[in-house]
């Protein structure tokens, strides 16, 4: 509930901030619900006088969508941040995310309550939210973020009673913990249910997808890996696997979420070869 609060609170300071500003600037705030000189607005952008946001590749369900889709259904006020041209920017808020396109390629964005401005401080929040957009997860407080992984590792592999849950290997050196949906990524949280103890190399090969887990603990073998001829490591560590299940953590609720391991399926499905 804190965190709800914070998150709130740190937006309604940014709309104060946004309104400081336009006050400040001539030209400050453009408009209000006015499509011809609103929100910077592209033609082939526009559905039913909404502005169309695009999911990346691979639609909602992809869990780097999740966070955007799971907008559609809230009533969260936004900054919508518009790039115009190199080092230039608009923000317009408050905007709402108001629906999902039903083709899964993008959503809706309801700016007519929005007001606009565009001014120097709007440029360099713009470019460093570019510019930070790949790296922010790794440098926001990364002492907080090394206490999570270090309890994560820790929970992990006392659920798993600290031995690998493909190969059962228990050799403490070789056994750590990983994430099923990638440290990476936005939505990935270090909890047990997102997470798996492995042997170093059946954690080398699930981060490649080369062996993928659906969301019955099934575990799957890349087609080329099962095609390959090689020693018995590969025979027994890796091709044995195919149609195993998973050594699950005795506890039910320290087992893996079927939606984690159903979305991180979906990668391994695609990095198969065709
Ligand atoms: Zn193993």
């Amino acid at each position: 509930m804190g965190s709800v609060d914070f998150d709130q609170q740190v937006r309604l300071a940014a709309f104060d901030r946004l309104r400081e500003l336009a006050a400040a600037t001539s030209d400050g705030v453009l408009s209000r619900a006015d499509p011809s000189t609103g929100v910077p607005r592209y033609g082939d952008q526009i559905v039913e006088g909404r502005q169309r946001y695009d999911y990346r590749a691979g639609g909602p369900d992809r869990w780097f969508n999740w966070a955007l889709a799971g907008l559609a259904e809230s009533s969260t006020d936004l900054i919508y941040v518009v790039k115009l041209r190199r080092g230039e920017y608009t923000a317009a808020w408050p905007v709402r995310v108001v629906g999902n396109d039903p083709s899964g390629e993008f959503v809706l964005i309801d700016d007519s309550r929005a007001e606009t401005v565009t001014s120097p401080e709007v440029a360099t929040l713009g470019d460093r939210l570019l510019a930070s957009e790949a790296t922010a997860r790794y440098t926001t407080a990364p002492r907080a973020v090394r206490l999570h992984q270090q309890a994560f590792r820790r929970e992990v592999l006392r659920a798993y009673d600290r031995s690998c849950a493909m190969c059962r290997l228990r050799r403490p050196e070789l056994v750590e913990a990983a994430h099923i949906i990638p440290d990476a990524d936005e939505r990935s949280r270090p909890v047990v249910t997102n997470g798996l103890a492995l042997c170093v190399m059946h954690h080398a090969a699930f981060d490649r997808d080369l062996v993928g887990i659906d969301p019955r603990y099934q575990v799957h073998v890349r087609r080329d890996v099962l095609d390959e001829v090689d020693g018995p490591m590969l025979r027994h560590g890796l091709q044995g696997l195919a149609g195993q299940t998973l050594h699950l953590p005795q506890q039910r609720r320290d087992r893996p979420d079927p939606e984690f391991l159903d979305a991180r399926f979906a990668q391994f499905r695609d990095a198969e070869p065709t």
